[in-house]
């Protein structure tokens, strides 16, 4: 980010009391006021200023201070020995990065080859829940308390003994004088979902996470709630007195995190079973990679892995920083929504004229990909997002594949920010832009706008189109910049002198499009009419409009005289009428249409491409053909009846539901008229399979 001097001043000083105002609601009054992604990244971004700007830290600084504060109902206790937190790695190459440091700094201290040798380290599963200190003595659970600022807690003792998986005495025959155990208490996810599922019946306002629940949960002035709630713990840290002698030989002094685990384990303690001994990168990786897979099925919630120097001796040296070790470090999963910094807006003319706000900011690492852009789909969400320029903004993948903006934030807005309008005029091609009644969306309804025309085109010639090979879009861009194209009736006019005087354009390749363009022309009515692109007529409704209605001319007759017969189709209702409507009584449509007829588009179902129709009349009819009709061939005729779904069968039977018979009709008409079967003509067919054909109004 560029920022000069005095924005830093501004930034810092906004981020300080955003991240404060955040600690607050989240430590204190349980009720985070953002995700912890969020808070997260906007945290490192104010570590990153104070870094590159020492000058710049305050000690009301958030990055100066850590946790919470002890809050008011519970009487504050020192921890025996500080309770940090945790450095965080964002992605791997964070990882990678603290790796080498770490073994820098182990090389260049006085450890020996010998202990070095050693570095191995332990994988754990991040558990998302609220860090606890445990005090025993001599075996007796005395004390628990919450991390509070790291030296100082709230006692949560009575609150603490209520989870079942945390031995109130250890089971040890000489337990030392004292001990430290460190864990996380969390909610299940199964519990968390049940004391929302109350919240949400008693009206109350629900827990935005487990671990949000946990902390309100542990905070509980009645431990009576606290056991309802069962909470639970994975221990994972532990402080023996170094004097401590073992009377069991299994039980001896750990001189490792992994033999502190086996420990805690054997004197009754849950420790998470995921845990794995690492060697290197590479088995960080793998075993980050396993959870992110897996940790979905886990019946509680990880928010990342945490990484931890196995060796004691090598903890040791490698110590501390103010506020957490710098022998572990922990691996959040990526994020899914991110904030950033909004660099400018703007504007997409599609090809139905929709104006739509783009954001282009700052680009981030994003679940996966590097965004730097996001739609904002309407005027309305701009309305409703009351974007300003400089805007800091969360982002997130819709579907995980489309950035989109979630949210502003607002108490990060720079000073004298210009709020963002949408323009009153076509961006492309400065006319006058219109609102329509009922919807969100800003148009642009001028015909020959560049924009408009280049969509349209672009959608005429798509791949479930008319699937007009080498018709990329830089071309199309190039041809309406040009004045060449002005409509896609107009690529049917297209001369190979023309399209080979473009940039990157040889005579070969002139001469495939053309003939691709040329090919394009057979293809069937259903592509024809999605083709068009008319406003929500994507695939599924051209093809069920182009089934019950084979011609361009019957769709617009329809649409006006009878338009029930549209809204009548499974899945077609009043929106796509009125589009229709709307479309057709547009004269640049109908010049359109008359257009492309005369550039032999037939935008019509001929005979051999008429889909198959699920018409219910026929569906599994059994049909016999007899004689010879007036204009099918005995294929064609049967071709026609099973595309739309009837059975053509050779003899008549009693099954038999409708003989077709031409002239010169012999023993099958005799036998058909003995059996009662209805009998009909090539005519009379053609309207049971096809009843709003145009041939037969015309016959008619
Ligand atoms: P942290 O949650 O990022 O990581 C450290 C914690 O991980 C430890 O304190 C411990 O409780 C826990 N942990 C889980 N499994 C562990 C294991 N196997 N070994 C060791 N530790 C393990 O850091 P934090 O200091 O507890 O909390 C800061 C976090 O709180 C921030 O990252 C942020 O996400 C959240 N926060 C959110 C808001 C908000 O507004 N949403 C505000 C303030 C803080």
């Amino acid at each position: 980010m560029n920022h000069t001097s005095k924005e830093l001043v501004e930034r810092s000083a906004e981020l300080r009391a955003l991240l404060n105002k955040a600690s607050h609601a989240y430590y204190v009054l349980d009720s985070p006021l953002m995700e912890d992604e969020i808070y997260d990244r906007l945290y490192r971004e104010l570590l990153d200023i104070e870094n590159k700007n020492p000058l710049l830290i305050t000690t009301d600084s958030p990055s100066q201070r850590l946790g919470g504060l002890p809050s008011k109902g519970f009487s504050s206790t020192r921890h025996r020995i500080p309770l940090l937190s945790l450095d965080n790695a964002f992605d791997f190459e964070d990882l990678k990065n603290w790796y080498q440091k770490v073994n820098k700094f182990l090389e260049l201290s006085s450890a020996s080859k010998e202990i070095l040798n050693l570095f191995s380290m332990v994988g754990e599963l991040k558990i998302d829940g609220n860090a606890i200190a445990l005090s025993y003595v001599e075996g007796l659970l005395v004390k628990a308390a919450t991390r509070g600022d790291g030296s100082t807690g709230e006692e949560i003792t009575s609150n603490i003994r209520t989870i079942s998986s945390i031995p109130l005495r250890l089971h040890l025959n000489n337990p030392p004088s004292w001990l430290e155990v460190r864990g996380e208490a969390f909610i299940p996810n199964q519990i968390f979902k049940l004391i929302n599922e109350e919240k949400y019946k008693k009206n109350i306002s629900l827990f935005a996470n487990p671990r949000n629940a946990c902390a309100g949960t542990l905070r509980q002035l009645d431990s009576k709630i606290v056991a309802k709630r069962k909470l639970d713990f994975f221990a994972y840290t532990l402080h023996l007195p170094n004097d401590w002698e073992p009377n069991d030989s299994e039980l001896k002094q750990p001189k490792t995190q992994w033999e502190a685990l086996k420990w805690l384990q054997k004197v009754g303690f849950k420790v998470n079973p995921n845990a794995e001994l690492l060697k290197n990168l590479n088995e960080i990786k793998n075993f980050f990679n396993k959870w992110e897979l897996k940790r979905n099925q886990l019946p509680y919630e990880t928010d990342g892995l945490v990484v931890k120097i196995n060796d004691f001796d090598l903890q040791k040296i490698a110590g501390f920083t103010q506020k957490a070790p710098r022998w572990a470090i922990a691996l959040k999963y990526p994020a899914e929504q991110i904030p950033t910094t909004l660099k400018k807006l703007t504007w997409q003319v599609g090809r139905t004229g929709v104006i739509t706000p783009v954001a282009e900011f700052e680009p981030v690492a994003l679940a996966g990909t590097t965004v730097s852009r996001a739609t904002l789909h309407n005027a309305d969400r701009l309305e409703k997002l009351d974007l300003h320029s400089s805007d800091t903004i969360i982002i997130r993948k819709a579907g995980e594949i489309i950035p989109e903006v979630v949210k502003v934030l607002k108490d990060l807005r720079v000073k004298n920010a210009s709020r963002l309008e949408l323009p009153k005029s076509c961006p492309q091609c400065n006319s006058k832009l219109i609102k329509e009644d009922n919807q969100c969306s800003t148009k642009c309804i001028n015909s020959c706008c560049p924009a408009i025309i280049k969509g349209t085109i672009k959608h005429w010639s798509s791949k479930n189109a008319m699937d007009i090979e080498g018709l990329g879009n830089k071309l199309i861009e190039q041809l309406v910049n040009r004045k060449i194209l002005s409509s896609i009736s107009d690529l049917y006019k297209l001369d190979l002198d023309a399209l080979a005087s473009l940039d990157r354009m040889g005579e070969k390749s002139a001469e495939n499009l053309i003939s691709a363009i040329t090919k394009s022309k057979q293809k069937n009515w259903t592509r024809q009419l999605y083709g068009l692109g008319i406003n929500h007529i994507g695939e599924a409704n051209a093809k069920a409009l182009a089934k019950n209605f084979p011609d361009i001319s019957l769709l617009s007759d329809v649409s006006f005289k009878d338009p029930e017969k549209i809204t009548a189709i499974f899945g077609i209702g009043d929106e796509i009428r009125q589009s229709l409507q709307q479309w057709f009584s547009s004269s640049s449509n109908q010049q359109l249409i008359q257009d492309l007829k005369n550039e032999g588009i037939t935008l019509k179902a001929s005979t051999s491409n008429l889909t198959l129709v699920n018409n219910n009349k026929i569906d599994n009819k059994i049909f016999v053909v007899t004689g010879s009709l007036p204009s099918l061939s005995r294929n064609e005729v049967k071709a026609l009846i099973e595309q739309y779904g009837g059975k053509v069968n050779t003899s008549v039977s009693s099954k038999t539901n409708f003989l077709v018979a031409g002239t010169d009709a012999g023993s099958k008409l005799e036998k058909a008229k003995k059996l009662g079967i209805q009998i009909i003509n090539e005519f009379e067919l053609k309207k049971i399979l096809i009843p709003n054909s145009p041939t037969n109004s015309n016959a008619t």
